[in-house]
C-alpha cells in the first residue's frame, strides 16, 4: 500500500459522533494519521509489528497500523461508542483488530510499538500522562502526539521513566469545534509528533 493510499483509506473511515468533551476527542486528520503511520512503517515498527493505539477513536491508528501489515493490531478505548464505531470502521476496511474497552491505565500486554494522539490536557491538566506512562510500558517504540509548548514536560516524564524522547515532527493540527464552550467553529494547533524509546 502506497501512503497516499493509506490516506485515502483513512479518510473513508466513519468519525465520532457525540464526542464527549471530558475526554478530549479530538480526532487525528487522515493526512495526519496517515503521515505519522508513515513514519513509524518506515522505522520498520509497524510491517510484521506487534501495535498498540491507546485511545483508539474512531480506529485510525489501529486499522491504519493494521493496512500496513502489522502482524497484531489492538485499539484501548474508554468511550464505549467509540468501540461500536471503531469495530465498524475496521470491519469496513477488511482488517482484524482487536478492540479493548476501558482505561489505557488497565491495559495490559506486550508490544512492539505504541501509537496514540493523547488527550491534549485542556480539560483535565497533564491527562496525557497515563498514556506516556502506558506506551512506555507496553511497547519498546511510541509514536505519540502531544500540543507544542509541552516538550519539557514530555521529555522530562520520559526520562524519568527511564525512556529516550526526541521530536520527530510538527503538524498544525485543525480541531474542528463540536463543543458547546468553543465560541470559533475550529482552530488550528501546533502539534509535535514524539517518538519515546526504551
Ligand atoms: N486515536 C484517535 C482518537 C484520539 S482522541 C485519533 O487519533 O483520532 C483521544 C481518545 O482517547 C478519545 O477517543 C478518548 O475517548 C480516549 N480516551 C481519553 N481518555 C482515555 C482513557 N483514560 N483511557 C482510554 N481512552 C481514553
Amino acid at each position: 500500500m502506497k501512503k497516499n493510499q493509506l490516506e485515502i483509506a483513512l479518510q473513508r473511515l466513519t468519525p465520532l459522533t457525540d464526542r464527549d468533551p471530558r475526554l478530549e476527542q479530538y480526532p487525528t486528520p487522515a493526512d495526519i494519521a496517515a503521515d505519522m503511520l508513515w513514519e513509524a512503517f518506515g522505522a520498520g515498527d509497524v510491517e510484521g509489528r506487534d501495535v498498540v493505539d491507546l485511545g483508539s477513536g474512531n480506529g485510525v491508528f489501529c486499522i491504519g497500523a493494521k493496512l500496513l501489515g502489522a502482524r497484531r493490531s489492538v485499539g484501548v478505548e474508554v468511550d464505549p461508542g467509540a468501540v461500536t464505531v471503531a469495530k465498524e470502521n475496521a470491519t469496513a476496511a477488511r482488517v482484524d483488530v482487536e478492540f479493548v474497552e476501558g482505561d489505557v491505565a488497565s491495559a495490559t500486554g506486550t508490544f512492539d510499538t505504541a501509537i496514540q494522539n493523547p488527550p491534549f490536557g485542556a480539560q483535565t491538566r497533564h491527562a496525557d500522562r497515563a498514556f506516556i506512562k502506558k506506551a512506555l510500558e507496553l511497547a519498546p517504540a511510541t509514536y505519540s502526539l502531544h500540543l507544542d509548548g509541552t516538550q519539557d514536560f514530555v521529555s522530562s516524564m520520559v526520562q524519568a521513566l527511564g525512556g529516550r524522547c526526541r521530536p520527530v515532527k510538527r503538524y498544525k493540527f485543525e480541531i474542528p469545534y463540536a463543543f458547546e464552550f468553543h465560541r470559533k467553529p475550529s482552530e488550528t494547533v501546533l502539534v509535535i509528533l514524539f517518538k519515546f524509546e526504551r
